[in-house]
């Protein structure tokens, strides 16, 4: 018995000396010391052995058992480092490799434009005021001294949604809802979309429109000079020459159209100006006093000025592009030069 243990274990440390891998590690476990293992069978003879050997015997077999169990457990456990060492290694960060860049959004050029005009006007004291692109046709036309029969009215030039409710055609509107509100003084700006059914390279059915209103006491057609001439000055640069030409308008008396030497050829003529050497960039006037009875102003104690301007076509002029289209195209090449 002593020595069938004593082979055991021989045999089983050449087995553990030879083992590489984890699998022949628990294999050898099974083998040799489970619950059918070899040395568990060998135990079992036990029993048949004189009582003198059989505390000898027994405390060999446990030796074995406590050996072999340790020297498997130790080389586990060095499998195991090993493995975890390497899924660390494989796992390493190279902390000196580039980052993956972040793409960060852009302004719109409409809107970047429309910013710019809101910027100016407040520094001269004018606030943003906002109001409904779907509006009545009273607030639309009428009020602003628009008679039923005009051209602008009729459904080739404004979108209807009822026969007394439209969608804007400018952002006017928001000058009534205003003065309906506030007593003079007033000085408001209202950028916003405004609709008309248009489209070609230079018209698109939707387009944004900046107004302002400037309502006080003894204001004059040398203040609208004064304001209109600073703001195209810090649009388009300092030295940029202007024209204001007799116009007319429904809602202002009297009206003006502001041309700027054009910024392409500079005055000397070209596709851009029709070779005039002007653009054309808003339209002006001293309020009508037709549209002050409306809001019930006081047209003997106030007077006032309001103006207008598109704001893809200063963009256009600013950026230098030629197609109005492409600022809803929503192509990435042309947003992101901005
Ligand atoms: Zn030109």
């Amino acid at each position: 018995m002593k020595e069938a243990l004593e082979n055991l274990r021989e045999k089983a440390d050449h087995e553990i000396e030879a083992a590489t891998t984890r699998e022949e590690f628990l294999d050898i476990k099974t083998r040799y010391l489970g619950r059918k293992g070899l040395l568990t069978e060998l135990l079992r003879g036990l029993k048949d052995v004189s009582s003198e050997e059989k505390p000898l015997l027994g405390k060999l077999s446990n030796d074995i058992k406590k050996s072999l169990l340790e020297k498997i457990e130790a080389f586990l456990a060095h499998i195991e480092a090993g493995a975890r060492d390497k899924a660390l290694h494989e796992e390493r960060i190279d902390v000196t490799l580039p980052g993956r860049g972040v793409r960060y959004g852009k302004v719109h050029p409409v809107t970047l434009v429309e910013s710019e005009i809101c910027e100016i006007f407040r520094t001269l004291g004018f606030s943003v005021v906002e109001g409904p692109e779907v509006e009545l046709t009273y607030y639309n036309f009428e009020a602003l001294n628009i008679p039923e029969n005009h051209p602008a009215r009729d459904i080739h030039d404004t979108f209807y949604v009822t026969d007394t409710v439209v969608l804007r055609t400018h952002t006017s509107p928001v000058q009534i809802r205003t003065m309906e509100q506030q007593s003079p003084p007033v000085r408001i700006l209202s950028p916003g979309k405004v609709y008309r059914p248009d489209s070609d390279i230079s018209h698109t059915p939707m387009f944004h429109q900046v107004e302002g209103l400037l309502v006080d006491r003894g204001i004059t057609f040398g203040d609208l000079k004064g304001v209109l001439t600073f703001f195209l000055r810090e649009i388009f640069g300092s030295g940029t020459r202007l024209r204001f030409r007799p116009s007319f308008f429904p809602f202002t008396e009297p009206s003006a159209e502001v041309d700027i030497q054009c910024v392409m050829c500079k005055g000397t003529g070209c596709r851009v100006c029709g070779n005039t050497g002007w653009i054309e960039i808003l339209g002006s006037g001293m309020v009508d006093p037709e549209v002050f009875k409306n809001v019930h102003y006081d047209t003997e104690d106030i007077s006032g000025f309001a103006f207008g301007l598109g704001v893809e076509r200063i963009a256009m002029l600013k950026y230098g592009i030629s197609d109005i289209r492409l600022f809803f195209e929503n192509d990435l090449r042309f947003l992101e030069q901005f």
